[in-house]
Parts: C-alpha cells; sequence; structure tokens
C-alpha cells in the first residue's frame, strides 16, 4: 500500500505539461526568460524559445515539460506576457 503510495506521488510529480510559444506574435521582451529561465531562453532571432532540454520536436517554439514544480512559475510567465503568446497545456 505505501509502495502504491508513493508510486502514485511520483508519477503525479513527474506529470509533464506542454508550452508553446507563438513565434509569430512574440516580441522578444524578455519577460518570460526573466521569470522562467528554466524553460524560456532568448533565441537568435530575438524570440523566446523553449530550451533545448524540454523541446519536443524540430521546432524550437514548442517543448513538454517533465518538472511539475515549473507548472506555477511557467503559468506565471505565460499570464504576463504583453502578446498572450504563450501557451500552456495540462
Ligand atoms: S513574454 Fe511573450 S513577447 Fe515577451 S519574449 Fe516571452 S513570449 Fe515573447
Amino acid at each position: 500500500m505505501r509502495k502504491a503510495i508513493w508510486l502514485s506521488l511520483a508519477v503525479s510529480y513527474m506529470a509533464p505539461f506542454k508550452v508553446k510559444i507563438n513565434a509569430e506574435t512574440c516580441i522578444g521582451c524578455g519577460v518570460c526568460v526573466s521569470m522562467a529561465p528554466d524553460v524560456f531562453e532568448m533565441g537568435e532571432e530575438g524570440k523566446s524559445v523553449i530550451v533545448e532540454k524540454w523541446r519536443t520536436g524540430d521546432s524550437p517554439y514548442e517543448g513538454e515539460v517533465t518538472d511539475e514544480g515549473l507548472k506555477d512559475t511557467v503559468k506565471t510567465a505565460a499570464d504576463s506576457c504583453p502578446t498572450n503568446s504563450i501557451t500552456v497545456e495540462e
């Protein structure tokens, strides 16, 4: 029973969430980078990109974060984006 509880907690902690940046509307202000540098960084084109560790596929603008502890910070960064360019999906 105890093992099942720990396993459940571990799975819950690792629940991934998806993050997308709309490169068309990103103005490169850097707010998300300063608020959540573990997930966002400035790309060569002056737009925010997902740090390589969390990227999925070929696009630097899409990723999946498996560290549940970063979710609130990323959501706050998304809410702070002046152009609403960040989408967080559970
Ligand atoms: S906060 Fe929004 S507009 Fe600013 S760099 Fe991040 S995604 Fe781009």
